[in-house]
């Protein structure tokens, strides 16, 4: 019984673990490297698509992002990969709203 529960508190410390730095990696990308300004998406970012790759069971946009920053205006290049459309098992195609996904990843 206390294994089991250990075992329970060590496997949500370690989802929590990969959550926060799955944050923590998020918010250092989507800032500047020199001054730590977090980049505005209406103001300091342009992208565009770079490459589309399609698997067969999803199709998978590679956006690149070209930041400025408004504090110290050192440029940030970087890209990050968005899925546009999956197939599922029954075979149905789901579509994702790749711009509203991109303004989430730099809210
Ligand atoms: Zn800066």
């Amino acid at each position: 019984m206390i294994g089991q529960i250990v075992g329970v508190i060590v496997f949500i410390g370690i989802v929590a673990g990969i959550v926060t730095l799955t944050e923590l990696n998020r918010r250092k990308t989507i800032s500047c490297a020199k001054c730590k300004t977090r980049f505005d998406f209406e103001t300091d970012i342009t992208y565009d698509e770079v490459e589309s790759i399609n698997d067969g069971k999803s199709n998978v946009a590679k956006i690149e992002f070209d930041c400025i920053c408004k504090q110290c205006g050192a440029n940030k290049i970087f890209t990050k990969k968005f899925t546009i459309a999956s197939v599922d098992k029954e075979g149905n195609v789901k579509r994702n709203n790749v711009e509203r996904n991109i303004k989430k990843y730099f809210s």
